[in-house]
C-alpha cells in the first residue's frame, strides 16, 4: 500500500455509501470441488487446500501490486503552480466553505502558487466570493464569473448576459466560466423541454463580450465517452457510473457525445477572438490524437488536466508526446473541490497535488491516480510522464498567466 492509500484510508475519503452501492459486480467462480478426505479444515475465512475460492463481490476486490518499483514522493511541485480548474467558493452560503487560510496553508505545503476558483457564480455570490478570497489572499485565489442560465429563456437575453459580464470583470472577474448545464440540462421551455445547443446563436453576444473584454472562457461540455455508452459489463467506468447513475447521458433525448463536441467546436469557429480553454482536456481525454487535431484547427483554445491524471497516466509516452507538441497549450488543472468526499479524484489536498505532480515530473511507474481505496473512476493504474523542466514550468503556471493576462507570480 502506498503513502497515498495509507493517508487516504486514515481520513476515510471513500465513503461508506460508496462501498454499499457499488457491491453488484461479482468475481470468482462458485466452489465446486471438495476437500479430499482426510485433509485438514482450513481456518475460517480461507479456502480448502484444492478447492476454489468463493466469488468475491468487485467492491471488495482489493489487489495489492506486487511489483516492487520506484515510488517517488513529489512533496513540491518543481515550479509554482497555477491550478486553472478549483472550486473553492461556495454559492449559496455565500462564504467559503473551507475558511481560505486553511486552503493556503496546504496550497503553500505543495507548492501551489495560485488557485483559479471558476464557480464564483454573478452578482453577490461573486462579489462575496472575489472579498473572501481573491482581496483577502492576493493573487493566491483568481475567481471566474458564470452564466445565468436560467433567464436564457427572456427576451433581450443576450445583450444583458454580455452587459453581466462587463460588470462582474468591473467586480474583479478574470474569466467566465461555462458548466456543462448547456448542452445536457438547459433546456427551453422547462424540464420537459428542448435542449439548448450549445452553438444557439442566443450566446453569441456573450462569447464576443468575453473576446473584447479579454476575459478567458472556461468551458465545460460533455463528459468522459463512456457516459454516453450502455452502463454495462462492456463500460470501461462501470463502477462509476453505477454509482452515480444520474451521471449517464446514455439514450434519453441527450445528443451523442460527438455531436456535443461539434457544437462546441463551431462556438470555437464563429468566435476566433475569444480565448476558451477546453476543461478536462478539451473533454477527450481518452483521444488525444482528437484533441490535438481541435487544437490544429483553433488556435484561440487551451486545454487543461483537471479531474484526467487517470487518463493521462495511462496512456504514458501517447500523453507525453501531446505535452511536448503542446508544450503552450496545456494547462495544469485539477477540479479541486474543499469539501465532500464523493469524488475522490477532486478531494483538495496534498495528496491530490502529489499525484499529479508525480505524473507529470517522474517516471515512476503503476501507482494510483486518486487518493481513494479503489480506483474510482476505473480499475486502472499510471505512469508517470517525466516531462522537462521547460514544459513543466510553461503547463505549471506561463500558459495560465498568459491565458489570463496575469502576472500571478514573481521572479
Ligand atoms: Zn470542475
Amino acid at each position: 500500500m502506498n503513502n497515498d492509500q495509507t493517508s487516504a484510508r486514515k481520513r476515510g475519503t471513500w465513503t461508506r455509501r460508496g462501498c454499499l452501492t457499488l457491491g453488484a459486480g461479482l468475481i470468482g467462480t462458485a466452489i465446486r470441488g471438495r476437500a479430499a478426505d482426510g485433509q485438514v479444515a482450513a481456518p475460517a475465512g480461507q479456502p480448502q487446500q484444492g478447492t476454489r475460492t468463493p466469488p468475491l463481490p468487485l467492491i471488495e476486490f482489493e489487489p495489492k501490486s506486487m511489483l516492487h518499483v520506484t515510488e517517488t514522493t513529489v512533496a513540491r511541485a518543481r515550479f509554482p503552480v497555477i491550478d486553472f480548474h478549483t472550486h473553492v467558493s461556495r454559492r449559496r452560503a455565500q462564504k467559503p466553505a473551507v475558511p481560505p487560510a486553511e486552503i493556503v496553508k496546504t496550497m503553500d505545503a505543495v507548492n501551489l502558487h495560485t488557485m483559479v476558483n471558476l464557480t464564483g457564480g454573478s452578482g453577490e455570490d461573486l462579489s462575496g466570493a472575489i472579498a473572501a478570497f481573491d482581496r483577502a489572499f492576493p493573487r493566491r485565489f483568481v475567481t471566474m464569473t458564470e452564466p445565468a442560465w436560467t433567464r436564457a429563456g427572456e427576451t433581450g437575453y443576450a445583450a444583458w448576459q454580455a452587459d453581466e459580464i462587463a460588470k462582474a470583470k468591473a467586480a474583479g472577474a478574470v474569466g467566465v466560466k461555462v458548466l456543462k448545464t448547456l448542452g445536457l440540462y438547459l433546456r427551453d421551455g422547462g424540464a420537459n423541454g428542448t435542449l439548448v445547443k450549445i452553438d444557439d446563436a442566443r450566446f453569441d453576444p456573450m462569447w464576443d463580450a468575453c473576446g473584447r473584454l479579454g476575459m478567458p472562457v472556461a468551458i465545460h461540455v460533455g463528459d468522459p465517452e463512456a457516459f454516453f455508452l450502455p452502463i454495462d459489463r462492456f463500460n470501461e467506468r462501470y463502477e462509476e457510473l453505477h454509482a452515480h447513475p444520474d451521471w449517464s447521458f446514455h439514450g434519453r433525448d441527450f445528443p451523442p457525445f460527438k455531436e456535443i463536441l461539434a457544437a462546441r467546436d463551431r462556438v470555437f469557429a464563429r468566435h476566433p477572438k475569444t480565448t476558451f480553454v477546453a476543461l478536462h482536456v478539451g473533454h477527450w481525454a481518452e483521444n488525444l490524437a482528437a484533441v490535438g487535431e481541435m487544437l490544429d484547427r483553433f488556435p484561440n483554445v487551451h486545454v487543461e488536466t483537471g479531474a484526467r491524471i487517470g487518463e493521462i497516466g495511462r496512456q504514458p509516452r501517447t500523453a507525453a508526446r501531446f505535452f511536448d507538441r503542446y508544450q503552450d497549450r496545456v494547462l495544469f488543472g485539477t477540479d479541486a473541490i474543499p469539501l465532500g468526499t464523493e469524488t475522490p479524484q477532486q478531494v483538495f489536498g496534498e495528496d491530490l497535488y502529489r499525484i499529479y505532480y508525480r505524473c507529470l515530473e517522474t517516471e515512476d511507474e503503476y501507482f494510483d491516480y486518486a487518493p481513494a481505496r479503489l480506483p474510482p473512476q476505473g480499475r486502472w493504474r499510471i505512469y508517470g510522464l517525466g516531462l522537462s523542466d521547460r514544459i513543466l514550468r510553461k503547463v505549471y503556471n506561463a500558459n495560465a498567466q498568459r491565458v489570463l493576462g496575469m502576472k500571478l507570480i514573481s521572479g
